[in-house]
């Protein structure tokens, strides 16, 4: 690795955002099929997970694994440090899944403490489009995902410390990532998120991870979560 170039990954731009920035994914040396699909900072506010993405980039070679990877999924809310794009959407209320509902959604403000976690304090209002894959983010990410079919996804969040299997994902590799990082396996989540990423991808049909991280510092953070992330990125055989 030279400065900031990365060992033989090839950055492609797969589409422009709200505001006109290039969406990218990463992809591996092999022009094959890939073994699935890393994103992050789908929630712009969780830039922890957009930095996590790139020490993997730069851990793991282009050439010891098929997995593409999407380090910033919404690079205007990024910029901006808002769970948001440019257009105030939030992009995980926004897939066109049968869930999909057009009334403002209620999230809780970004570093929230954790004992403030309760429903009343769901204060962050966001739109959920103007209607179900309104937005450039997420059309770009569907034909993505059509394009390059992964079979497998996992889609990086913070902070809830958890690991929440979407559809049929291999009970043995959800309890690896499980165990690699100390993190519960959770069924559900306890508020409704219509529109969410993960309610497209059952539908879809495409298995789909939902990887939270907690709150921490980056040094915290890649300690606890690159292990298994790694060790998942370079198995050619996850499916
Ligand atoms: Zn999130």
């Amino acid at each position: 690795m030279t400065g900031n170039l990365l060992d033989g990954w090839r950055a492609e731009e797969y589409g422009r955002s709200r505001d006109g920035i290039a969406l990218r994914v990463f992809m591996p040396e092999t022009h094959g099929p890939v073994g699935g699909l890393l994103i992050a900072a789908q929630h712009g506010e969780e830039a922890a997970t957009a930095l996590l993405a790139r020490r993997l980039l730069e851990r793991v070679s282009a050439d010891e694994t098929t997995w593409a990877v999407v380090p910033v999924a919404n690079p205007d809310g990024l910029i901006n440090g808002t769970r948001q794009n440019a257009a105030g959407v939030d992009l995980n209320r926004n897939f066109p899944s049968a869930t999909w509902l057009p009334d403002h959604s209620f999230t809780y403000p970004p570093g929230i403490e954790q004992e403030r976690r309760v429903l009343d304090n769901r204060t962050n209002l966001s739109s959920p489009g103007e209607h179900a894959g309104s937005e450039p983010e997420t059309q770009a990410l569907i034909a993505l995902i059509g394009r390059l079919r992964p079979p497998l996804i996992l889609d990086i969040h913070s902070p809830l410390e958890l690991v929440l299997p979407c559809g049929d994902v291999p009970t043995g590799l959800v309890e690896s990532l499980s165990r690699a990082a100390g993190l519960p396996v959770v069924e559900a989540l306890g508020a409704p998120c219509p529109g969410a990423f993960d309610q497209w991808l059952i539908e879809a049909g495409i298995p789909g991870i939902i990887y939270e991280v907690e709150h921490a510092g980056l040094p915290a953070l890649c300690a606890r979560h690159l292990p298994g992330l790694e060790t998942l990125v370079r198995s050619n055989s996850v499916i």
